[in-house]
């Protein structure tokens, strides 16, 4: 059980609320970033750290992992806190603000910034098979390497089973794709890739059955037809069930038990608490890496005048403020 203070505590350490390290550590705020997952990264590291991803501003494509790790160098020279493997539970508000977490930790912080994603995420079930986890059975998929000369069945129609069988196309022996219904929901042009592939695709089907431990086969039913797939490795990819948990009792205004509500400055309906990311709210809001950075950047510029009512909300333009070493400081070559 520790405690320590700093000005500005960020719950979720996935890719907005590293960047809210570099940008909370670039606008002098000392700054500690929480997480209930051991390590940083959020959904990225979780569901996707190979994948490339292409939307991120001034990455014609850049690898998952890369993006994490890229961001963690970012905010290296501000040092920012890690308390890591430690999910925030409870938020006491006095003169300042206490957060609790679940290792008995209490952090105390002047403002705090909630870029808690999704919440505490967990993959959804299979209906049948879920009890093979670890015997061939997995949600993540880590290490694609590890798929080398493998029968690979994945079950899912959203985003994470079709790049999960685009990532494994090139390297197992064999991808087949198994969706209960006849369209995908995941991105357009990553299931026209996918229709070009190698990749097998099964439609309007369910798994009846997950056969051998460790498993061997799936039995997939096709309307009144049933089939047999050979199958090393089958890859749940159902999407996950969120939950805010904790963050449901801290007295914010929240949309459907899921999203915080905010207004233009990203504050919370309580004063020195705001949101960014997947985790908040407002009309027209777009769920992306993207939108996530600009949001959490006004976050951490209206908390510092929250802190000091005598500070401008305008950081003015960072070069001016860039650590020694690092690109565009006048220490650089
Ligand atoms: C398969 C897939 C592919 C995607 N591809 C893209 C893409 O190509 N481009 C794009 O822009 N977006 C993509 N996304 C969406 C993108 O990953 C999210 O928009 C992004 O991760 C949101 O970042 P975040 O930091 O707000 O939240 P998250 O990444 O969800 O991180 C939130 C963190 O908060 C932590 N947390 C939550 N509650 C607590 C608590 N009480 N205490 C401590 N920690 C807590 C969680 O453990 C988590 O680590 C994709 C998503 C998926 C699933």
């Amino acid at each position: 059980m520790a405690e320590s203070s700093v000005d500005v505590l960020i719950v979720g350490a996935g890719p907005v609320g590293l960047f809210g390290a570099y940008y909370a550590g670039a606008r002098g705020l000392s700054t500690a970033v929480l997480d209930s997952l051991p390590e940083p990264g959020g959904q990225i590291t979780a569901m996707y750290p190979e994948k490339a991803i292409f939307d991120v501003a001034g990455f014609p494509a850049i690898r998952g992992r890369e993006l994490v790790s890229n961001l963690v160098a970012q905010a290296a020279p501000f040092s920012p806190g890690y308390l890591l493997g430690q999910q925030a539970i409870g938020l006491e508000r006095g003169d300042d603000f206490v957060v609790t977490t679940t290792a008995g930790d209490r952090v105390r912080a002047k403002a705090i910034i909630v870029t808690g994603g999704i919440g505490t995420f967990t993959p959804r079930p299979l209906p049948t098979g879920e009890e093979l986890l670890g015997h061939g059975v997995v949600h993540f998929v880590p290490k694609p390497d590890e798929y080398s000369g493998l029968d690979v069945v994945i079950v899912g129609g959203g985003d994470s089973a079709v790049d999960w069988a685009l990532l494994l196309e090139p390297i197992a022996k064999s991808v087949t794709i198994v969706h209960r219904r006849a369209a995908f929901r995941a991105h357009p042009y990553s299931v026209e890739v996918m229709q070009k592939s190698s990749v097998q695709i099964v439609t309007d089907a369910q798994v009846a059955a997950v056969l051998g431990d460790p498993v061997t086969d799936v039995e997939v039913t096709v309307g009144e037809e049933s089939r047999k797939l050979p199958c090393d490795r089958l890859v749940a990819a159902l999407g996950f069930l969120a939950n805010l948990g904790p963050l449901l009792e801290w007295g914010l205004k929240i949309e459907q038990r899921r999203h915080i509500v905010i207004d233009t400055t990203m504050s919370s309906s309580v004063p020195g608490v705001y949101a960014a990311g997947d985790i908040c709210d407002y009309p027209g809001k777009v769920r992306l890496i993207a939108t996530g950075f600009g949001e959490v950047a006004t976050a951490v510029n209206n908390a510092v005048a929250f802190i000091d009512p005598h500070a401008s909300v305008f950081p003015g333009h960072l070069s001016d403020y860039a650590p020694p070493g690092v690109l565009g400081s006048p220490t650089s070559s």
